[in-house]
């Protein structure tokens, strides 16, 4: 790693966190009260394991065979690991275990192969479940209308948590757009909380990325997952 890169990196992350503040004070919170999870797809542990030196304490992948081949290296002393991508039944069993949380949960299918390899391993699973808040095709995510019932099928499977909610809003060209989006995030979130489901808790709320987070948390986003902001664009050779 190279002094300019390490650089950059000590540089952004004290500039995100000083947003992060700032953000949570507007929307009237506290720093403590938004976890920043990086999204290090691309990113090499050596790298990664700097961030997490200067106080970093959530990473994300999103791909299983990245995050395995990156297992033995990540500082996982202090942090935690999660799973953001989409995930494929057939990999799971790959990852229960090794990750604290999995954001992307979409069907009853994953849930309850989560809920297999979770008893099976003897471990917890603490899941998020992913909405498609722009009701768009080919995209991840159980749509809004579907959401309720999503949760009262998994809400008794064994060895999983529900811990709330995440999405991935569409590319928008305003901050006003995205807002809308993050907002209608929020309002699902309030609403289920207060249905009181068993078994299911809405403590996270994970929305936000490197073009979007402030907005985000103005929205009611306590968890944002920033990747290139922190670490740079992306080089995917
Ligand atoms: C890559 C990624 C992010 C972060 O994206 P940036 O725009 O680089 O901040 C957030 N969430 C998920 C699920 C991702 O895959």
């Amino acid at each position: 790693m190279t002094e300019k890169l390490s650089d950059s990196i000590r540089y952004n992350y004290q500039f995100i966190e000083e947003r992060i503040s700032e953000a949570a004070q507007k929307a009237g919170k506290r720093r403590e009260d938004i976890t920043f999870l990086a999204a290090t797809k691309t990113v090499d542990v050596e790298t990664i394991n700097f961030a997490i030196s200067l106080g970093l304490k959530y990473i994300g992948e999103n791909k299983v065979q990245e995050l395995l081949s990156k297992y033995d290296g990540y500082n996982l002393n202090d942090a935690s690991l999660q799973f953001i991508g989409h995930l494929q039944t057939n990999k799971v069993r790959q990852i229960v275990g090794k990750v604290d949380l999995i954001q992307s949960v979409d069907s009853v299918k994953l849930a309850k192969e989560i809920s297999k390899q979770s008893v099976k391993n003897n471990v917890n699973t603490d899941i998020l479940v992913e909405v498609n808040i722009g009701a768009e095709e080919n995209k991840s995510g159980v749509m809004p209308e579907m959401l309720v019932e999503l949760l009262d099928e998994i809400k008794d499977f064994e060895n999983i948590s529900v811990k709330g909610l995440m999405a991935i809003p569409p590319i928008c060209d305003s901050s006003q757009k995205i807002s809308k989006f993050f907002s209608k995030m929020n309002n699902l979130f309030i609403d289920i909380s207060g249905k009181n489901i068993d078994n299911i808790s809405m403590d996270i709320l994970s929305m936000g990325m490197s073009a979007d987070y402030y907005e985000a948390i103005l929205s009611g986003a306590n968890m944002v997952r920033i990747g290139s902001s922190l670490f740079g664009a992306r080089n995917y050779n």
